[in-house]
């Protein structure tokens, strides 16, 4: 079985020059290659022996979808057959997204979200996550999608919840965030979180200018606790003021992601109890229910005034509101609708 490229270490009996880990590095990690027949600074001999012992990119296409906006989803297989989810979108000022993975599935059982309903199948490892990363931008360099000297940003918003694969995901941040690898500035990664609140601090000790957002949904304990199980272990008062005191020790602005679901979370006690979290600290990010072809779905998105009556009355509070518009929903690759269905179980 081949071995990961993050296992060709320094001291490699194959690589004769310490130069030459630098060139595979730019190779891969800065110009976006899968594989190192191309390396031509490489004698032909060393890149046929990287070629039969490493890989590049240890995940297989299965199939790809794009919409009218753009937006592709791809389904990969991994090595062991469990398949996962990635997608490239452009968000509304043109800037390229990759949306990856950090698990296939997800134990955190939020009810609006179909990964949650899979279960937790597997964490991903370190190579899987930054391998989404590798052919999402290769992708966006042959089709012309970007340039190959832009930048892209990183969003954890894919299948699982990061923060329950917390040493794996800090791993890939390690490499997406050094200079002699991916180099990104850790203002363009987003780690969302459903609230694992206990191990926000141990990521942002290690990447302090990592961005946070936080999936809240509702600001009234009993509601948030109907739709996403992790308020029993942290509820709302506890979400607010760790936050605060996050934002007092980092700085960074924490966005709270708000899925607005129709006559459950629209309506005057919800938009008052958000006042839990005024506080410079807090961008609320408004994302309306997404409605799939699911009749059941459709009656969950709420009507495009009462959208707008929720974000004004947020505004007239005093918050800093956005809202996310719909990517490639068509293609079930929008918020919360990544899902890979085990054809075995
Ligand atoms: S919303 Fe995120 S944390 Fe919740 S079940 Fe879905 S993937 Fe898991």
């Amino acid at each position: 079985m081949k071995l990961s490229i993050l296992e060709l270490q320094n001291n490699h009996p194959l690589i004769d020059k310490k130069f030459r880990h630098q060139q595979i590095r730019d190779f891969v990690f800065k110009k976006y290659n899968l594989d190192f027949t191309g390396i031509s600074t490489l004698p032909k001999k060393m890149r046929e022996r990287l070629e039969q012992e490493f890989v590049i990119c240890p995940l297989k296409e299965i199939s790809r979808i794009t919409a009218a906006d753009q937006t592709t989803k791809f389904l990969f297989q991994l090595g062991d057959q469990v398949q996962i989810e990635s997608v490239v979108l452009f968000t509304k000022n043109q800037q390229t997204t990759f949306c990856i993975s950090s698990q296939c599935g997800c134990r955190m059982g939020c009810q609006f979200c179909q990964t949650g309903k899979m279960g937790l199948v597997r964490n991903l490892t370190c190579s899987e996550i930054i391998a989404q990363v590798l052919f999402l931008a290769n992708f966006s360099i042959n089709n012309q999608l970007i340039q190959p000297d832009e930048h892209f940003n990183i969003v954890f918003m894919g299948m699982g919840e990061p923060l329950d694969n917390l040493l794996a995901v800090k791993e890939a941040l390690h490499y997406l965030t050094h200079p002699d690898f991916f180099h990104i500035a850790s203002s363009r990664i987003t780690i969302s979180t459903c609230g694992m609140l206990d191990q926000i601090e141990p990521l942002l000790k290690d990447f302090p200018k990592i961005k946070l957002a936080v999936s809240l949904n509702s600001a009234i304990d009993e509601k948030r606790e109907q739709i996403m199980p992790i308020n029993k272990k942290f509820p709302i008062k506890k979400i607010a003021a760790d936050l605060t005191k996050i934002y007092g020790k980092y700085g960074n602005r924490i966005t709270l992601e708000y899925v607005l679901i129709n006559d459950f979370n629209d309506g005057p006690e919800d938009w008052l109890a958000l006042k839990e979290f005024q506080h410079k600290a807090f961008h609320i990010n408004i994302i309306p229910f997404n409605d799939t072809n699911n009749l059941e779905s459709k009656k969950l998105r709420p009507s495009e005034s009462r959208i707008k009556r929720f974000i004004k009355e947020l505004e007239d509070i005093g918050f800093r509101v956005s809202r996310r518009y719909r990517r490639g929903s068509e293609i079930q690759a929008d918020c919360g609708q990544l899902y890979w269905k085990n054809k075995t179980s």
